[in-house]
């Protein structure tokens, strides 16, 4: 389906921000609380459109698309105001009698586009920076998880004025014809790939981007690791939403020592998770569709299988499976693994498992199970990821203090909390002049005043 926009719509959103109603904290706070009252009384359609297009267990659902912006929301209506606020700086001497400060401004007109894996979630959390700063919003969500796309749009017509927030649905050329129009702000979640697409087509018109990636997130488990929790962390955050997850763990760098012990815990949790038969557990969701399915059961061809490995092409079910002796020239260890399948790649040495990481692309999160800071500092010392968590994985996503975001391949720019405010927000740097003197010195002709000017800055160094 392609949805024509009608320039119009563009236009009239424009005319929406120029009427200066978005600057008003006390509408955005207004609009927030209506986000809120809203995703609560679609509760129950969300949870129905997600198990619809991923089979999404509703504990899930609600912890990771649900619950996560309340808090997120929660969060902006505390802090709007101060994070709203004009901040006065202070001048530099040779500026004497002025006074600075820094405005946070709105961009204007944002494009949201998102991805299928947490369809609302991923709309819906950028939506709030947005509405915190005070822009005007299009949303184009992802056309491969079409029940929640039209939960949006209903919800969202129901909410808000299209002038001021609309949802714009359709597939990828629909997403290339909004690309043609100018906004004043694009934020994009998706794939590496199509990541470029968009930075590209945004040159086009010097429109700022921020890019929420995706790459190949290393978890490295050492020697020391405790791994009773360890195993049971490293199993949900790769497991949960059958391992579709932007920040799930997509490869193991296990110490050599501890592979067998390892292999043992992962098994049992995959287990008391999921039962004999985790194809009959209400807990365990579905590959997106087809495509994807194939190109995961691909990935099963090479290494050795561990556990797992069972998969249902009808049911779009793939087992939690693990793998060994894994080569890095492997299709496997040569894209994002997105789906429930964990390789495992064995090391001697800390260093080591670093060089292997460094040989790659910087991931969008970097794990870390070690019960040393020794070891814990070196591995974040000596490597570089959008984010990441010590002793657990995925939970680094669920807190509003920290920036969510990449780096290089996996993404540039962060949002949550105030990172999320500050996105979506201009600063916008103010000089005011006292109009009590004028000092002659800056204007010509300058004469010999070089000397002077030299000796100036020497002093207001
Ligand atoms: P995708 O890049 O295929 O699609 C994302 C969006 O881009 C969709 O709305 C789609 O309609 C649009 N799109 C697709 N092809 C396009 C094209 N040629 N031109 C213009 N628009 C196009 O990504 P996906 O498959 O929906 O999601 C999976 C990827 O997203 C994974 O790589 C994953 O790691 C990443 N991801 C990142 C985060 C994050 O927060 N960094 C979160 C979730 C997913």
């Amino acid at each position: 389906m392609l949805t024509k926009l009608p320039s119009q719509s563009l236009a009239r959103q424009r005319a929406f921000f120029a009427s200066g109603k978005t600057r008003d904290v006390d509408f955005r706070i207004v609009q927030l609380k209506k986000l809120k009252e809203g995703i609560r009384k679609y509760e129950p359609e969300i949870m129905a459109a997600l198990y619809d297009d991923l089979r999404k267990p509703p504990f899930e659902s609600y912890a990771s698309e649900i619950g996560i912006l309340y808090t997120e929301i929660d969060h902006a209506i505390r802090n709007i105001r101060s994070w709203a606020r004009s901040r006065r700086v202070a001048t530099p001497l040779i500026h004497f009698l002025s006074r600075s400060r820094i405005d946070q401004q709105p961009y204007g007109v944002v494009l949201i586009i998102s991805p299928w894996n947490y369809p609302f979630q991923l709309a819906m959390a950028p939506l709030i920076g947005a509405i915190a700063a005070g822009n005007c919003v299009l949303i184009k969500p992802s056309e491969l998880s079409p029940a929640t796309a039209s939960i949006i749009d209903k919800m969202i017509r129901e909410i808000f004025p299209s002038d001021y927030i609309s949802v714009f649905q359709g597939e990828a050329e629909a997403t290339q014809t909004l690309l043609e129009e100018k906004f004043d702000y694009i934020f994009f979640t998706g794939s590496t790939a199509v990541g470029r697409i968009i930075m590209t087509a945004a040159a086009l018109h010097l429109t700022p981007v921020t890019l929420e990636l995706g790459g190949k997130s290393p978890c490295i488990v050492h020697e020391d690791a405790r791994l009773n929790y360890g195993a049971k962390r490293i199993a949900w955050g790769k497991f949960f939403n059958a391992g579709q997850t932007c920040i799930a763990p997509d490869y193991v760098l296990l110490h050599r020592k501890i592979k067998e012990r390892f292999v043992e815990k992962m098994t049992g949790m995959i287990l008391a998770f999921y039962g004999e038969n985790p194809m009959k557990s209400p807990d365990y969701a579905r590959i997106i569709n087809a495509r994807h399915f194939d190109r995961l059961i691909r990935f099963l061809k090479t290494g050795r299988m561990i556990s797992g490995g069972d998969y249902h092409r009808e049911e779009l079910y793939i087992s939690p499976t693990m793998i060994d002796q894994v080569t890095p020239d492997d299709p496997v260890m040569q894209e994002e693994i997105f789906g429930p399948i964990l390789p495992i790649i064995e090391y001697d040495e800390i260093d080591e498992a670093i060089a292997f990481v460094n040989q790659r692309p910087r991931p969008l999160a970097l794990y870390c199970f070690s019960e040393s800071v020794k070891i814990q500092d070196k591995v974040l010392g000596e490597t570089s990821s959008g984010g990441g968590c010590i002793n657990d994985t995925v939970s680094h996503v669920g807190s509003q203090e920290l920036p969510f975001g990449g780096i290089g391949d996996s993404g540039m720019g962060a949002y949550h909390g105030k990172p999320g405010f500050d996105t979506f927000s201009h600063q916008r740097g103010i000089l005011i002049r006292s109009n009590l003197v004028d000092m002659p010195l800056r204007y010509p002709p300058y004469r010999d005043r070089v000397s002077l000017l030299k000796l100036l800055f020497r002093i207001i160094r």
